[in-house]
Order: structure tokens, then sequence, then C-alpha cells
């Protein structure tokens, strides 16, 4: 069975289709891209995923479960965490903190049994320190653990983004432009992380990307979209070589 099935999903914002009819499935252990020039709503389908924003129609069904009706916080409960394209985390906090809150969807402790910091809370949260100095060692960033986001270097912060996602313990895990402003180097950094993630942890990546050489790395399986259509759909090198696909790009 497909872990993410979006079908014939569409959303308008003041009468331009941002989406428009696109249809996917993302199958368990696969890292797949959605790729297309600016503007054809890839981050909005990121945002329909995630339920930050209400589809005018189709429907998503994540891991047998149809997600379209749900509230973000139970799809990220449910196993769906991402990364922003313009990255959001807390400035004014610790890199662990910021994990910390990633974390959060995972707490299954009452209020008041935090209000009382009854020992059951105090036993889970010392579960969820450990969860999240293992993704801290995962991703190298045990020299920034108490670091300010603020201070951080940008090519650390989309790594630490990256970390966050993972603290929530995800199944899928939504990348939007990971490689985006990053160097070569960072970037050939990114490729290793993405590798590992989907090997190592077994997480099933949908990612958004322009850089074609990481794209065609770790991709199993590309889909293009142009104007919030799908374009086309296959192994990196054959959506590249897609007349289609060529015009879309060549048109912008
Ligand atoms: P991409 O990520 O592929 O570059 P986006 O999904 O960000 O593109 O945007 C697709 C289209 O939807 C753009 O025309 C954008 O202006 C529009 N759009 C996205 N989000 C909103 C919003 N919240 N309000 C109005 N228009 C939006
Ligand atoms: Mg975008």
């Amino acid at each position: 069975m497909s872990l993410l099935q979006v079908k014939d999903l569409s959303i308008s914002f003041g009468g331009v289709k941002a989406v428009d009819g696109v249809s996917f499935t993302v199958e368990p252990g696969e890292v797949f891209t959605l790729v297309g020039p600016n503007g054809a709503g890839k981050s909005t389908i990121f945002n329909l995923i995630s339920r930050l924003y209400e589809p005018s129609a189709g429907q998503i069904v994540f891991d047998g479960q149809d997600i379209t009706g749900l509230p973000a916080h139970k799809v990220a409960g449910l196993g769906i965490a991402r990364t922003f394209q313009n990255i959001e985390l807390f400035d004014h906090s610790s890199v662990l903190q910021n994990l910390l809150i990633g974390r959060h969807c995972r707490r299954n402790t009452r209020w008041f049994e935090e209000l009382l910091f009854l020992p059951k809370v105090r036993r889970s949260e010392r579960q969820h320190r450990l969860l999240v100095e293992e993704v801290i060692d995962f991703l190298d960033l045990a020299a920034y653990r108490d670091k300010l986001i603020a201070g951080l270097p940008y090519g650390v912060r989309k790594v630490v983004e990256i970390a966050r996602a993972l603290s929530s313990e995800p199944k899928l895990i939504l990348l939007d432009e990971p490689a985006s402003g990053l160097s070569v180097e960072e970037t050939q950094n990114m490729a290793w992380w993405i590798e590992d993630m989907q090997k190592d942890l077994g997480l099933t990546v949908l990612m958004v990307e322009h850089d074609m050489s990481l794209v065609s790395r770790v991709s199993n399986r590309v889909l293009a979209v142009s104007e919030g259509r799908p374009l086309a759909m296959g192994t990196a090198a054959e959506v590249q070589a897609d007349p289609k696909v060529i015009e879309a790009y060549l048109g912008t």
C-alpha cells in the first residue's frame, strides 16, 4: 500500500488555480521529488498535505487514513513532518530547545500531569531528551547543541530544520528545497543526510528541489509540475528529457 496518496488535489487563490488536479502516490521507503518552475505550486502542495491549507477539491490519504479533513497537529501526530522553504525556527532558542519543541506532537501526557510534574511526565521527559540527542548525533549537530539559532550559519540552520522535523519521529518527511542557498559542499552533505534518512532510518521522503544533480542522485521518482498541473513523471533523467518539461522551464 502507498504511504501517501494524493488524489486530484486542487486549490485556488483569488481565482488563480495554484494547484489544479494533482495526483500522485508516494511508496514506503522512496524518495519522491517534485520539480517545476517557481510558482508551479510545489510549496502549496506541501501546505495542503501538512493541512495548513484547505483543498477546494481532492483527497489526501496517509497510511491508509483519509487526512483531508484533519487539523495540522493531528497530521503531525500521525507521522508527517516537514521543513519550510524559508526556515521556520525559534531564533532566540537553542538547537536543543527547538528540537524539543519539534518533539511536542509526540507528548502523550495531559496538561495537568505536566503541571503536577508527575513521575510519568519526568520519565517521558527523559525519553524525549534521549531521542532528541540521537537526532543531534545523527545530523552531526553536537557542536551547535546549546547555541542560539540566530547565531548559526545558514547552512547549519537548514540542517536544524531537518533535525526539528526528525524529532517528531515521522514516517514521512517533506523537505521544501533542502539545498536552496547551500554551497556545493553543503549540498553534498545534504545528499548524504537524505540518503541516510532513507537507508538508515527507513524514512519516506517527499522533496521539492531545484538542484537537478541532487534530485538525480537521491530521487527514486520525480514528478514535474507547472502552473499547478502535473507535467511528467518518471526517473530524474526521464523527466528532464521530457519536451513538456523543457518547454515549461524555457517559458519562465
Ligand atoms: P512553488 O513552491 O512551486 O514555487 P508556490 O506553491 O509557492 O510555488 O505558489 C504557487 C502559486 O500559488 C503562486 O502563484 C503563489 O503566489 C500562490 N500562492 C501560494 N500560497 C498563497 C497564499 N497563501 N495566498 C495567495 N497566493 C498564494
Ligand atoms: Mg516553493
